[in-house]
């Protein structure tokens, strides 16, 4: 009898619970809307009897990130007919802090501003931000399909992406070896063609090994291996087009040229490492000079005028460097498995 009585209390919760939300839709008199999807967005408005953990819970969002969309929401007052954002139009991003990020760097690099920055993680103090902690990040980028897997030594490459064989302002030498992450191509490309289209007479620069399609080992390189580095030809005043590979000395690097693409990278901080002979180090780091580039920068950016052996610096050099420079690319932040 009692096993009886137990089984029946068990199986009336559901339906119970069913009739009161019934009964408390009826009492409202207006049953939920969909959310509404705009560029800005997706947005829903509140209706009578709504509650912030039902909404949550409706539209598959924690409570924590509806705060965080939400400048200024106070969860336990929420009115007919607001407007609650419910989703960013925006990709969520974790960032995990590394040495040297700031906030500064952060926003530039995820396109966001610092007081959004301060917004979203809320237990940050001051300009301060610790080593190994994760900061939330709506993100206007969008991810992407490829994924740089490992490091670039010994990673490998998915959904790879070609560089454009046919572009005016680069000329492509292996088409085999010319793969990389959606990333690392349209940095590449965007930044080369920006000095090509401002910079009137500016010749094709040739572009050498990015990666195999599938990534891995490429003949002739220690990395390479996951889609993040590229050998490309320095430019040089009067080069026949295109640009080619050629060993050169200080006085033959088309200083403004070369700066204006580095400076693209440098500033959107899209760049690990920039390996660049040490005797062509001073032209450029003089031509930033000369565009009052500030010394924290300079400073950041540029092995020189440290000595050669001195490993500091985006710009920093690496032996046999004097016919080309090799850009390595930070991971994308949708490339969870990328090191
Ligand atoms: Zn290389």
């Amino acid at each position: 009898m009692g096993t009886r009585w137990l089984l029946v209390a068990v199986l009336a919760i559901p339906s119970l619970a069913g009739a009161q939300d019934r009964a408390a839709n009826g009492a409202r008199g207006r049953a939920p809307t969909p959310p509404e999807i705009t560029e800005e967005g997706t947005f829903y408005t509140v209706v009578s009897g709504d509650t912030l953990s039902e909404i949550a819970e409706r539209l598959q969002i924690s409570v924590d990130d509806l705060v965080l969309l939400n400048d200024g929401l106070n969860p336990d007052r929420l009115s007919v007919g607001q407007r609650l954002r419910v989703g960013s139009g925006r990709r969520r991003v974790e960032h995990r802090v590394v040495p040297g990020d700031t906030l500064a760097r952060l926003a530039m690099r995820y396109r966001v501003t610092i007081p959004e920055l301060r917004r979203w993680n809320p237990r940050m103090r001051g300009d301060a931000i610790r080593e190994g902690r994760d900061l939330i990040v709506f993100t206007p980028l969008p991810a992407s399909l490829s994924r740089s897997v490992g490091n670039a030594n010994t990673g490998h490459l998915e959904h790879a992406r070609q560089l454009p064989l046919h572009h005016p302002a680069l000329f492509v030498r292996a088409p085999a070896h010319a793969y990389g992450t959606d990333e690392t191509v349209s940095w590449l490309v965007d930044a080369i063609a920006t000095v090509h289209r401002e910079m009137p007479g500016t010749p094709r620069l040739e572009v050498h090994d990015l990666s195999r399609e599938e990534g891995g080992p490429l003949m002739g390189h220690h990395s390479h291996t996951s889609g993040r580095d590229a050998d490309v030809a320095y430019y040089r005043p009067n080069c026949n087009e295109p640009c080619t590979f050629r060993t050169i000395g200080p006085s033959d690097i088309d200083a403004p040229r070369q700066w204006a693409l580095f400076r693209q990278w440098l500033e959107a901080d899209r760049v690990e490492a920039i390996f660049v002979d040490y005797r062509l180090q001073r032209a450029l780091y003089e031509q930033a000079v000369s565009e009052g580039v500030d010394r924290h920068l300079l400073n950041r950016w540029f092995q020189y005028p440290r000595e050669e052996g001195n490993r500091y610096g985006i710009i920093r050099h690496h032996p046999r460097h004097a016919n080309h420079f090799h850009v390595r690319f930070r991971c994308h932040d949708s490339d969870e498995e990328c090191r």
